[in-house]
């Protein structure tokens, strides 16, 4: 086999495409018997960034509502909506796009064994050269020209490379419910709750479906996130009256990275991508068009290699250059965007969330369309005045967070 992806996740599947249509022999071990299950993602995912990788419009049932519209809330009850022009954000059924993008794969000549849980990598002499696979309780070896690693958060193989894994203290765990009966929603706005009080390192969020039904979690540094969660539909001043009927149909548990880029993700035969590269936005946690746009990378860099003859790490290092340049900077942003809401105090979020109010800051973010590349739209938007001085506000409060 010339390449071997572990892990049939949004970024194994889209490397494998990208790898079979440049004529790779490609094949992905997952361990799960079907494609996209068990699934923990809210799947709220920005309309341009799936354009970008050339996936949207997206059929077969795989949208489930569109949103123009997101709602903040301090734990004090304070809000600030922004509303966009247009929808610029959808939620997926993370089965269904897991398996669209799968289906893509394997339409372009990728090969998938699913119930195959890669156990360790092959490594000769420093060099990895394959896979060992256990399936139904029976192991084999499976040589490769290069592995590429999108086995997600787990980062095993990461460390069994010899590459350190995610910065400490860089992941949230994180649950995802799947709530019914929800009332008072707005439809087409997500709600963003803000707060050390209901979600200590991150924030909780309530993706409304048009059936009644919503996708709703939260994540935490430290703690139980199911105790928090249970806290946040009861006693949430603003949530609480949506979860008022509400019945929890189905609860999924996960971490998600924040950290950013893992620093090394290349190694002789080996490439990381996805979240097991930390290839996830510090700021909202979602990992699926970083992941998608540095496994696009990634299948560019290692079928060069493979052409070439050449998969040893210096010849690799292209892929984590070439991924810091798509979004290194972006993620860099927002890590300290992230330091900074880790650092203030809700009554300090609920004065930032007023002064936003009051100010007017939704009006100037009115034609915003890029929300993955947080930097980049940051830069954009600093022509206004107005965001001048809501980021001098938040950098005074900052400060003060520090003092
Ligand atoms: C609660 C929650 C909500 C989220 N919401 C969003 C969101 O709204 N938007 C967004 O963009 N992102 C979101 N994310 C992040 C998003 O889910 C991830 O960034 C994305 O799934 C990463 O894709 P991946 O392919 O790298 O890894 P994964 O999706 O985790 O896929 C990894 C695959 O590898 C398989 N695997 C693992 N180890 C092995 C092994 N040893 N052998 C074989 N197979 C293996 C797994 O079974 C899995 O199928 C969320 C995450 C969580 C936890």
């Amino acid at each position: 086999m010339d390449a071997v992806i572990v892990g049939g996740g949004p970024a194994g599947s889209f490397a494998a495409e990208q790898l079979a249509r440049r004529g790779v022999k490609v094949a992905v071990f997952e361990e799960h018997s079907e494609i996209g299950v068990p699934t923990h993602c809210a799947g709220h995912l920005s309309i341009r960034g799936l354009r970008g990788l050339g996936l949207f419009p997206l059929g077969g049932g795989i949208v489930e509502n569109t949103f123009h519209r997101a709602d903040f809330f301090s734990p004090l009850g304070a809000d600030f909506s922004v509303q966009l022009a247009h929808p610029v954000t959808c939620a997926v059924n993370r089965v269904l796009f897991d398996r669209f993008l799968a289906g893509k794969a394997e339409a372009a000549g990728a090969r998938y064994c699913l119930g195959s849980r890669v156990r360790g990598l092959l490594v000769d002499a420093g060099v990895v050269k394959g896979v060992r696979i256990e399936r139904g309780g029976v192991c084999e070896d499976v040589s490769a020209g290069v592995v590429v690693d999108a086995e997600g958060v787990s980062c095993n193989l990461l460390r069994q490379a010899g590459l350190a894994g995610f910065r400490r203290g860089g992941v949230v765990c994180a649950v995802e419910a799947d709530v019914e009966n929800v009332c008072d929603v707005q439809l087409d706005a997500v709600g963003v709750f803000l707060g050390r009080n209901y979600a200590p390192g991150f924030y909780a969020w309530v993706i409304p479906r048009l059936d009644g039904t919503a996708k709703v979690g939260l994540a935490v540094r430290a703690g139980n996130p199911r105790v928090f969660l249970e806290r946040f539909m009861r006693r949430h001043p603003v949530a609480s009256k949506m979860f008022r009927h509400a019945r929890v149909a189905r609860v999924a548990f996960h971490s998600i990275p924040l950290g950013g880029l893992v620093r090394r993700v290349f190694a002789d035969g080996f490439l990381a991508v996805g979240d097991a590269a930390g290839q996830v936005k510090p700021t909202t946690g979602g990992g699926v068009v970083f992941g998608l746009t540095c496994a696009g990378i990634a299948a560019e860099v290692a079928s060069e290699a493979l052409r070439r003859g050449d998969v040893s790490a210096g010849f690799l290092r292209l892929y984590q250059e070439r991924c810091e340049d798509a979004v290194g900077f972006d993620v860099n942003v927002m890590l300290r965007l992230r330091r900074f809401l880790d650092a203030v105090s809700d009554v300090q979020l609920d004065s930032a969330l007023r002064f936003c109010a009051r100010l007017g800051v939704a009006d100037a973010l009115l034609d915003v369309e890029e929300i993955d590349f947080q930097g980049r739209m940051l830069l954009e938007v600093l022509r206004k005045p107005v965001v001048w001085a809501t980021l001098a506000y938040f950098f005074a409060l900052y400060l003060a967070a520090n003092a």
